[in-house]
């Protein structure tokens, strides 16, 4: 979709299946289950939408999936299929993995980096994007690198330290301008470091909310995950954006929902808003 000077798209990073209870925390599932249709383990569709900017300069990658590392226990656990989802969706669009020049992460959590590493013949983690800087918060790796236990399961350790120790990282601190028009801003909420990027061209706004708002199921206040470390956050920070943006033509980008890639949106009532617009990115 051509977005001002810039041209936006959503490259999937794989399909796979979390458990409805802990997508949608304290919200009983005969009202999720409406807007949400589980298997018989419970769980409920999801994408990894990341999203693809060409800018004249750059080309920017939001949040890069699950990856092509996980055992096959751990993709059945999912429901996800083998192989390199992301790399094989960017190939199709004629990119290459040398062309990425620029990755954004909304924070640090394997389905959201796992497709920026993968293993070499040797077993070991080697970049997947060779020429992109890589970018998140400072505090948001302070946490990951910490392994506290009560974050443990969150974070997947070898690629914390990898990112930790790597030369193409540039972390960041607080709101920052990555390059003309694409911007971060931190939201805590999620987890303490993460952040939304935001999207500015000639007349089009976008914001890219990360795991704030992951599907369009989510677009009422309450409706948080349990997956959020700090759920108030959530739900103060998502009403805060959502009504400055309701019922205005900036673009809301979902990084997990499996029909809608980006939508405008309208305010319903007080705490609920709802899709207006929907755009295909694929
Ligand atoms: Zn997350």
């Amino acid at each position: 979709m051509k977005f001002g000077e810039f041209e936006v798209q959503s490259i999937s990073g794989g399909r796979f299946r979390l458990d409805g209870g802990a997508m949608f925390g304290v919200v009983p599932k005969t009202l999720w289950n409406r807007k949400s249709e589980s298997d018989e383990l419970n769980r409920v569709q999801l994408d990894t939408n990341c999203l693809l900017v060409r800018t004249p300069d750059a080309i920017v990658l939001c949040d890069t999936g699950f990856g092509s590392k996980l055992s096959e226990k751990q993709l059945s656990f999912i429901d996800a299929a083998p192989g390199n989802a992301l790399i094989s969706h960017l190939n199709s669009n004629n990119l290459d993995r040398g062309d990425v020049t620029h990755v954004i992460f909304s924070h640090l959590h394997f389905d959201h980096v796992g497709g920026a590493t993968c293993l070499n013949s040797g077993g070991e983690l080697e970049v997947t994007f060779p020429n992109a800087v890589h970018i998140f918060q400072e505090k948001e790796m302070a946490d990951a690198i910490g392994m506290a236990a009560e974050l443990e399961g969150n974070y997947y350790d070898a690629e914390i330290r990898f990112w930790s120790e790597n030369a193409k990282c540039q972390p960041v601190s607080g709101d920052s301008e990555i390059i003309n028009g694409i911007f971060v801003q931190p939201t805590g909420g999620h987890t303490a470091g993460h952040q939304l990027i935001e999207i500015k061209s000639g007349d089009q706004h976008g914001i890219f909310l990360g795991d704030i708002c992951p599907t369009s199921a989510h677009l009422n206040v309450f409706w948080t995950m349990a997956y959020d470390a700090f759920q108030l956050d959530v739900r103060r920070k998502k009403a805060e954006i959502l009504d400055a943006i309701a019922n205005s033509e900036v673009t809301l980008f979902f990084d997990h929902d499996p029909n809608f890639q980006a939508s405008t949106i309208f305010q319903k009532n007080k705490k609920t808003f709802e899709i207006k617009e929907t755009f295909d990115l694929r």
